[in-house]
């Protein structure tokens, strides 16, 4: 997912330069207790852990003169348990035509955008079932990236596009809308006016005219996919295409536009290149890689990366991270491709652990400024992200409460990895480690838990109270320093919430770093160094500092 620059230019205003110096972090505020609907959103209930999703075949028509959409989902999965009911979701708004299990209409309640569809006699715990949801209505535009979208392009033609992370997929069309179950494949057939062309995920097996006037497009995505990676791209594309080994990679843009778009989307491939070297295969080769021209400004949906970032370099034609590295490539094929790995491939089961997605991802940005431009600048640019970090609550949030978390996810979680890198203090070895960590958990979903282990796992440290400071704690550690000159020593400590937080730092002078290796108790280190010269390696470790 991407921000909305509005987010972006509250942060830097609220937070002035400086302003993050205090090793004090603003009082932690408390999660708003989530609401009815969040716990029918956001809770794994007992109707969805009853059953494991195998297939999605989505079938609908789409009528831009009415705003209207009408089909059917054909939903299969297999029982976990013997039970008489499962929780699937749909908006409000859209009307629920008829639900089958076979030839039998299912009886169903609804609570606000919950579906609670119920059997006639139990469903025995193995075996697969498969019913048809039947759903019309006009879905909604709403959310940072329009939900559900009918717009014209410039040109007055119809543009038509779905994008619907937060929001739920269930905006649009009848499913199981959580992260914690996927699909293993799905099918998406979409009818739409003949003059019109849809782009979706997966690959392109049939276009039938179906002699109303209207064509079917029907895509198959191979893959196991999340709920909000399931696009609708509906307009007037242009198309043209390139290869990256026996990678198809498929560019779609408005007719007008095809001149900028082969100019600027060229960066696709070699970032491809830079993330297959630095975190493995790209994830999704059989449904192909595609970048599509939308009217908003990007979204990562799986295989079929959506992108509106005015074909200029940095993000809405601005230097994102402020310090001359951002508009050396254009942000948004960066980061939503990113997400293809991490995001896509790998997937929080639960949006309070969303920092897997979207800290890696822009972590990932900084692999591919290391790629492409250099350390020196991968550094520069993820210490730019510190002045959109606010610190005032966790990373984490509550789980199964439909709780997005703050922005911190982003950019703290960017640094907290560049920080994790530190603690490694081996450029080789980090590099193995990301390579371990996206092999270790592709294609699965999976919370910190998993990534703490992991890393535990693979060092042998316990790694365990950094996360739990930088992620389920709101202020970063401040290193303590009181200096005693008459003897050249300084006594150090870290203040941090986590009582045996205990993390490596350099020290010093920048070019002759010493490492010590902090904890919460006073230590002491001889010194030649006087106060005003004695440097903390913050652009390594995103951490305060207090002098005394
Ligand atoms: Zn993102």
């Amino acid at each position: 997912m991407r921000l909305k620059p509005l987010s972006h230019l509250i942060c830097l205003v609220l937070l002035a330069p400086g302003a993050l110096a205090p090793a004090q972090a603003p009082p932690q505020q408390a999660p708003p207790a989530p609401s009815r609907a969040d716990i029918l959103r956001g809770e794994y209930s007992s109707w969805r852990a009853n059953n494991d999703l195998l297939s999605y075949d989505l079938d609908i028509r789409v009528d831009p003169e009415k705003k209207f959409i009408s089909g059917k989902n054909t939903i299969r999965f297999k029982m976990l348990k013997d039970d008489t009911r499962i929780q699937l979701d749909l908006f409000a708004n859209l009307n629920v035509d008829k639900i089958l299990l076979g030839p039998t209409e299912l009886k169903y309640t609804r609570e606000l955008g919950t579906v609670f569809v119920d059997f006639p006699a139990p469903l025995k715990k193995n075996s697969i079932q498969s019913i048809e949801f039947h759903y019309s209505g006009s879905p909604r535009e709403t959310g940072r990236f329009g939900g559900f979208s009918f717009r014209k392009d410039p040109a007055g033609r119809h543009w038509i596009t779905t994008a619907c992370q937060g929001v739920g997929a269930s905006v649009w069309w009848p499913n199981k809308d959580q992260q914690q179950d996927e699909v293993e494949n799905m099918r998406l057939h979409v009818a739409i006016p003949s003059a019109l062309t849809d782009v979706s995920n997966g690959r392109l097996v049939g276009k039938t005219d179906l002699g109303d006037g209207y064509t079917r497009y029907d895509w198959a995505i191979s893959y196991p996919i999340n709920n909000y990676c399931v696009s609708l791209n509906i307009g007037h594309y242009e198309h043209f295409s390139d290869k990256l080994g026996d990678l198809k990679m498929d560019f779609y843009c408005l007719p007008e536009n095809l001149e900028k778009a082969r100019r600027q989307f060229a960066q696709a491939k070699p970032m491809i290149g830079a993330f297959q070297k630095y975190f493995g295969e790209y994830p999704f080769k059989r449904d192909g890689y595609k970048l599509i021209e939308v009217p908003y400004s990007g979204m990562e949906h799986q295989s079929a990366v959506t992108y509106g970032n005015h074909f200029a370099n940095g993000y809405l034609e601005r230097d994102w991270t402020g310090v001359g590295v951002s508009l050396k490539f254009d942000f948004i094929i960066i980061h939503e491709s990113a997400h293809e790995w991490f995001g896509n491939s790998i997937t929080g089961s639960d949006i309070s652990d969303m920092w897997i997605q979207e800290g890696w991802a822009t972590y990932a940005e900084c692999v591919y400024v290391e790629a492409m431009f250099g350390k020196e600048d991968a550094l520069k640019y993820v210490n730019g992200y510190k002045s959109k970090v606010r610190n005032s609550q966790p990373i984490i949030t509550t789980r199964g409460a439909n709780q997005t978390p703050s922005q911190d996810q982003y950019f703290k979680g960017a640094l907290f990895l560049n920080t994790l890198r530190s603690v490694i203090d081996n450029d080789a070895r980090w590099r193995q480690l990301l390579r371990a960590y996206y092999d270790r958990f592709k294609y699965r979903n999976i919370l910190t838990d998993d990534v703490v282990a992991f890393f535990n796992q693979r060092t042998g440290k316990n790694l365990t109270p950094i996360f739990d400071q930088y992620l389920r704690r709101a202020a970063i550690p401040a290193l303590e320093l009181r200096f005693q000159e008459s003897d050249g020593s300084v006594s150090y400590r870290w203040k941090a919430d986590i009582k045996d937080f205990a993390m490596p730092v350099k020290v010093g002078r920048r070019a002759d770093w010493r490492l010590i290796q902090p904890t919460t108790e006073w230590k002491t280190l001889k010194t030649e160094v006087k106060k005003e010269d004695f440097e903390v390696a913050t652009d390594l470790y995103y951490v305060d500092v207090i002098k005394n």
